[in-house]
């Protein structure tokens, strides 16, 4: 059909650019070929809420349907809802689609730290909260121990097998991710207040070879982890409307939250400041020095012109009809 025609070819470009990019770095890239099959279209479909239906083209006036289940009716019916397009692999459907979304003007901010098995959060309005996250860090715990124990010397079964432990742990893992960030969106929404994040890239500095923390540490401080719960509050923020700051992480674990300087540990996982003699859990210290970076900024007070980061009008998320969790595109 005429209406895939467009998509594929839009495709076929993308793939052999990026190989035409490859082949100029190195003569030998091998030719380039679509990895995962799948139909695109923009065009030609339409979807029935009544009837609660994806009509695809397929033959003239014989369209494809395919189910829908009620969530995604739910979250289409939406206003300011605009479907994109639809993508057809051989195992799901993904529904592309646009929302408007008026940035709020946050009353205040929440900061959040991550740290190995909890989340810190510490917000303008002097609360201190704690998320624990210890289930995620078990998961991931229990799949490595289960790895580690495989005891097969064929490698291909070795390494499928590590696969498929590997995707279901992290669709665990996510999922424990997704529970956290939810419940930090809604109250954010709620109270009208904005995010505030460390920028990650510096994190993994902190925990890089030759400080002194051994291989297993720093791979646990360092997995993808981190980055999807950011990628999750992120999306989830900007479909709200709720801005997001990122701050500078450097020293935000070690310096101390009233004056600024070098902190001492001390024991059960506190910091003693030499200076001000102020005694503080490290987590909640990390959080409220985010904090309050992320109000020098200036975004809560005149939130017009100290704005950071880009406007973001328009968000688009993808759903994909047989599942409940959303991933933005
Ligand atoms: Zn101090």
């Amino acid at each position: 059909m005429s209406y895939y025609k467009l998509c594929a070819i839009s495709k076929a470009t993308g793939i052999l650019r990026n190989y035409h990019k490859a082949r100029r770095k190195n003569p030998k890239t091998k030719d380039p070929y679509a990895r995962r099959l799948q139909l695109t279209t923009c065009y030609g479909f339409k979807i029935k809420t009544l009837d609660k239906v994806l009509l695809l083209p397929f033959k003239p006036n014989q369209p494809l349907s395919i189910q829908l289940n009620a969530h995604v009716i739910r979250i289409l019916s939406e206003p300011n809802i605009q479907i994109r397009s639809v993508t057809l692999t051989h195992e799901r459907v993904s529904i592309c689609y646009a929302k408007e979304v008026e940035p709020i003007q946050p009353r205040g901010l929440i900061a959040i730290d991550r740290n190995l098995d909890n989340l810190t959060l510490a917000d303008s309005d002097g609360w201190i909260m704690r998320k624990d996250l210890a289930r995620a860090t078990e998961v991931k715990a229990m799949y490595r121990q289960i790895r580690s124990h495989m005891r097969r010397n064929d490698i291909r079964i070795r390494q499928r097998v590590t696969e498929k432990y590997g995707r279901k742990q992290s669709e665990k893992v996510k999922q424990i991710l997704h529970h956290a960030s939810k419940q930090i969106i809604l109250d954010a929404k709620s109270r009208q207040f904005g995010v505030a994040m460390e920028k990650l890239t510096g994190i993994r500095k902190l925990y890089r070879k030759g400080n002194w923390q051994g291989r297993a540490y720093r791979g646990r401080m360092n997995s993808w982890s981190y980055y999807e719960l950011q990628r999750q509050i992120e999306y989830k923020a900007h479909w709200e409307g709720i801005p997001v700051i990122y701050v500078n992480p450097y020293g935000t674990s070690v310096k101390c939250s009233i004056c600024g300087l070098r902190m001492k540990p001390e024991e059960n996982r506190t910091l003693k400041c030499r200076s001000c003699g102020f005694t503080v859990d490290r987590d909640v210290n990390a959080a409220r020095n985010i904090l309050a970076r992320a109000l020098r900024f200036g975004a809560v007070a005149s939130a017009s012109e100290a704005m950071v980061q880009e406007p973001q009008r328009r968000v688009i998320l993808k759903v994909d009809a047989d599942e409940s969790t959303k991933s933005a595109s």
